[in-house]
């Protein structure tokens, strides 16, 4: 008896055989072999990238951020061909903490400078992927009107490496999206410290989002990114929070006279705007521009330029030195008994590093 159930003694329970269950793969698809997708060479890559084939040019830009020494050698030749054709670009830092309305502004902003015509790339330094792995902006795509404007082209952080590596990465994506043709570059990040630093040193014009009444206006941390700041726009000014918004830009406009003058002449502005209604808009961009005239003219743009190129270059010899250092196998094994000795009070870290330094310049030799 195939169902137990169908005894005599189960009378009024019927139970019915069951009807086969389709495969869950198509056997009537072929099995194909996966054609690999055919290698470019630095000629292909430069040559799409130029075109403005938005393929190649995340091809491109997942070549970049590759870790593979094969990769990075390929990445480095494109970059340096794409590096003429770079720099015609405006470059806008925006940072905000978290809920402070990035994506939404972004979202709105990017269609607003997109309406004047132009090619506008949306990238991202996250300092939160390098430790666990997740992210505090998000994978998914939060920029939903943007993302699907032809004209746009939006890229997650880089995920690993220290903060300085993902930088990196994304201030070369940079140079590749301009040689793509796009003219206008956002860097997004969160505001929680460092990070600005990093997308300070590769924009043009820093904007800092904030919220009126979250009472941590004029806190210490925030000082130093406030001082970055080329402009400060308080958001979610609609509603009932309109007065609350000014008010806020009243304190920041006051706080900003604390600071000393910037480098570049220009006096940081405070504007309120309502992104999620598009309350604003227009002016924030005009405020941009407003200062892209102005240092143009008074040379500053050229001189941050310089300066960002100059902190590049040390940057990336700092990467360099430190990952060499920790990845060569005689201090790797070394690390690690130096590291106790400190714990348990036999050597002075001075004294552990110093070891460890004469040991690596010993190897180098
Ligand atoms: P992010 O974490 O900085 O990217 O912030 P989001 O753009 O995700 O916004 C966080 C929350 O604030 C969301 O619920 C938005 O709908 C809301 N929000 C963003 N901009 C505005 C605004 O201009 N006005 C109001 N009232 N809410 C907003």
């Amino acid at each position: 008896m195939e169902h137990p159930e169908n005894d005599e003694a189960y009378k009024g329970l019927v139970v019915n055989k069951g009807i086969e269950q389709p495969s869950t793969v198509n056997p009537y698809l072929k099995a194909r072999p996966r054609t690999r997708r055919r290698e470019l060479s630095v000629a292909d890559y430069v040559e799409g990238i130029l075109k403005g084939d938005v393929t190649i040019l995340s091809r491109a830009v997942t070549l970049v951020e590759s870790v593979r020494p094969e990769h990075q050698a390929l990445a480095q030749e494109v970059i340096e061909k794409c590096l003429p054709h770079s720099g015609k670009s405006i470059r806008v830092g925006i940072s905000g903490v978290p809920g402070a309305g990035k994506s939404t502004s972004i979202d709105v902003f990017g269609l607003h400078v997109l309406e004047q015509g132009g090619k506008l790339a949306v990238l991202a330094i996250d300092p939160s992927s390098e430790r666990s792995k997740g992210s505090i902006l998000g994978d998914k795509t939060r920029m939903e009107k943007l993302s699907v404007h032809p004209n746009s082209f939006i890229r997650p952080s880089p995920s690993a490496g220290s903060l300085g590596g993902v930088a990196r990465k994304t201030r070369e994506t940079i140079i590749l999206c301009e040689a793509a043709g796009y003219d206008k570059i956002f860097v997004e990040t969160v505001g929680v410290g460092q990070s600005e630093t990093a997308v300070h040193s590769m924009v043009d014009f820093f904007l800092l989002i904030q919220l009126a009444g979250t009472g941590d206006e004029l806190q210490g941390i925030k000082r130093g990114i406030m001082e970055m700041a080329d402009g400060i726009v308080i958001n979610k000014a609609d509603g009932n929070n309109v007065e609350k918004a000014k008010l806020a830009a009243t304190h920041f406009r006051n706080a900003l006279h604390l600071f000393p003058a910037p480098e570049s002449g220009w006096t940081p502005q405070v504007l309120t705007y309502s992104g999620f209604y598009g309350i604003g808009i227009a002016e924030i961009w005009k405020m941009i521009y407003d200062y892209i005239d102005f240092v143009k003219r008074n040379g500053y743009f050229e001189h941050r330029r310089n300066e960002q190129a100059k902190y590049w270059m040390y940057e990336t010899i700092n990467e360099h030195l430190r990952d060499s250092f920790y990845n060569n196998p005689k201090i790797a094994d070394m690390l690690p008994r130096k590291e106790l000795a400190v714990l348990s009070g036999g050597l002075t870290s001075f004294v552990a590093a110093r070891q460890l330094l004469d040991a690596y310049f010993a190897e180098m030799k």
